[in-house]
């Protein structure tokens, strides 16, 4: 088999779900909601399930949903986006990502990577052919150190993964630490891949940057998003890349080939969703920033140490008051005799990082409350 496939284990976070399944855990692994997406959604299914379309689409995504994304993150990142050029849509943010890395990269390239890192990063590097350099966020608050970023772009990289808001580490990058990148992006001549999937699941009263609104930016930035967290929908596998033309018409190569389209009657529902008036985002971040307040709260009860989230749906927790020993063991016991299942933190972080474990509290207020109530007999 190929060689490649070597330098990667398959994906720790889906892994922790069968374990989840197995012993019958509370699933706080792998990031998805327990409720359901809005009813106009469901709504829209039903109609389409009815009147189609059933048959493909135009590859890079169809009219009226290229339009629709458009006219939403035109809004949003206070760009204007063509709908025409400047748009790939794919099964989800995980084939972005790997479009946008294929559309990008030379084999040999190297990729700056922020470590802890969401797992696809560095497969998705490795895939390409090229070589991850990692930066450390470092815990507990996951700055970066600026001379440390020098050094790694002094190593000319092809380009840089930012994922922001940031899975695992809940961190939302300020506008001082995106213009130091901006800066040096600028200076290196390096892409800017993002990962913005959690671009509308921010804490009150943190706000996203999307990187390609920085002043001149938008010109070497590749944003990857999806509809899966914003929606509820990650089972519908939409996603998308926007970047400028020159960039859009590699990346329109590389998805007709890798998948030839998203689905077809789920791009006519997820209408639904783009056309959803702004009170509908709001109410996503109020929703979230409850249910982080009710997990976080729970945590103090159990006793447990946690770098406060400021955007996605995940938490780290400190265990090493618990174990001295593994993560991964101390997961998989947790997930069978306390009834929890969380992902170790190693397999987000490059150094010999063990102490850190990440939650997430994408779920129903019963079921973080009972998760809870079995956390607290950890002590
Ligand atoms: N983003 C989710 C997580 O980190 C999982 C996504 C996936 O499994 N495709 O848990």
């Amino acid at each position: 088999v190929s060689n490649r496939l070597n330098s990667f284990t398959e994906s720790v976070i889906r892994r922790m779900t069968r374990i989840a399944n197995t012993y019958g855990a509370i699933n706080l692994s792998q990031g998805f909601p327990d409720f359901d997406p809005p009813a106009e959604l469901i709504e829209a299914l039903k109609r389409a399930a009815d009147k189609g379309p059933h048959q493909y689409e135009i590859t890079w995504g169809s009219q009226k949903f290229r339009e629709a994304l458009a006219k939403k993150q035109s809004k949003f990142m206070g760009i204007s986006i063509d709908p025409d050029k400047e748009i790939v849509v794919t099964c989800g943010s995980t084939e972005a990502m790997m479009v946008a890395m294929m559309s990008a990269c030379n084999p040999g390239d190297k990729v700056i990577v922020f470590s802890p890192f969401y797992e696809n990063y560095v497969a998705d590097t490795i895939l390409c052919g090229a070589e991850p350099i990692y930066v450390p966020l470092h815990p507990p608050t996951f700055e970066f150190d600026r001379e440390e970023l020098i050094k790694a772009f002094e190593k000319r990289p092809k380009a840089l993964i930012l994922c922001n808001p940031s899975n695992p580490t809940g961190k939302v990058f300020t506008m001082e630490e995106l213009q130091f990148i901006a800066n040096l992006a600028q200076e290196y001549d390096t892409f800017v891949i993002t990962d913005e999937v959690y671009e509308h699941i921010v804490m009150h009263p943190y706000k996203h940057i999307y990187f390609a609104s920085l002043p001149g930016m938008f010109e070497r930035t590749i944003s990857c998003s999806s509809l899966s967290k914003t929606y509820s929908i990650t089972g519908w596998r939409l996603g998308y890349v926007i970047a400028p033309s020159y960039i859009i018409e590699n990346a329109r190569k590389v998805h007709d080939f890798l998948t030839v389209g998203a689905a077809a009657p789920l791009q006519e529902a997820a209408l639904a969703g783009l056309n959803m008036p702004d009170r509908y985002y709001e109410d996503l971040k109020t929703l979230y920033t409850e249910k982080r307040d009710i997990f976080l709260k729970g945590l103090d009860e159990a006793g447990l140490k946690y770098t406060t989230p400021q955007g996605a749906y995940y938490v780290m927790v400190d265990i090493s008051e618990f174990t001295n020993g593994s993560d991964v063991e101390f997961c998989e016991w947790m997930a069978r005799e306390v009834g929890v299942a969380a992902v170790p933190g190693s397999s987000f972080f490059r150094e010999n990082i063990n102490h850190l474990i990440r939650f997430h509290f994408a779920k129903k207020e019963e079921t973080l409350i009972e998760a809870l109530n079995r956390l607290k007999y950890l002590r």
